[in-house]
């Protein structure tokens, strides 16, 4: 995936300045898309050798302020935070952040909260115990808890769960 930079910055001159190696301001826009605002005097050099790109590489990591298209709040994305991303994680060189931390934070607990409850709701509601089926239904309110879009499946397992669970509790299971 990485590519030689050399030759496309050699040969553009001055009017180009070749994707802003000399001069964060001259970044291409698109590395920064639908930002709020870019603080250019937080500029540091990058290493472009470690980055993933084709074509533009990235010459300076950058302060910039970016809206959370989940919760609306503003949240920087930082030079530190560029690094990482763009040459500890590989992270294709294009690619920006959605969401603020939190909601980052949020999605990512969602997502294995979904895992639990992916593995574990056939064994629960088939022959699971008392505890497993209580487990279970935690594991659901805590994914409505977290807002993500369910299907209406799970809303209807965890009436299934609630059944069960007062059934067993009242001694008639
Ligand atoms: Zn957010």
């Amino acid at each position: 995936m990485r590519k030689s930079v050399s030759g496309t910055t050699r040969s553009a001159g001055r009017n180009m300045s070749g994707f802003g190696s000399e001069d964060p301001r001259e970044m291409p826009a698109h590395l920064f898309d639908r930002s709020l605002r870019v603080n250019y005097e937080t500029a540091v050099p990058a290493d472009t050798g470690k980055q993933n790109c084709s074509i533009c590489p990235r010459y300076w990591y950058v302060d910039a302020i970016f809206r959370c298209v989940r919760c609306d709040a503003a949240f920087s994305f930082s030079v530190t935070e560029q690094r990482a991303w763009y040459e500890d994680y590989g992270f294709w060189i294009d690619s920006l952040p959605r969401h603020c931390p939190a909601c980052r934070r949020d999605l990512r607990d969602l997502k294995a909260v979904r895992q639990e409850y992916d593995d574990n709701v056939a064994n629960a509601l088939r022959d699971g115990d008392l505890e497993s089926k209580k487990q279970l239904a935690r594991v659901i309110d805590r994914l409505y808890e977290l807002g993500g879009e369910l299907p209406p499946r799970i809303n209807r397992n965890r009436r299934r769960l609630a059944l069960q669970i007062a059934r067993a509790e009242g001694g008639a299971a």
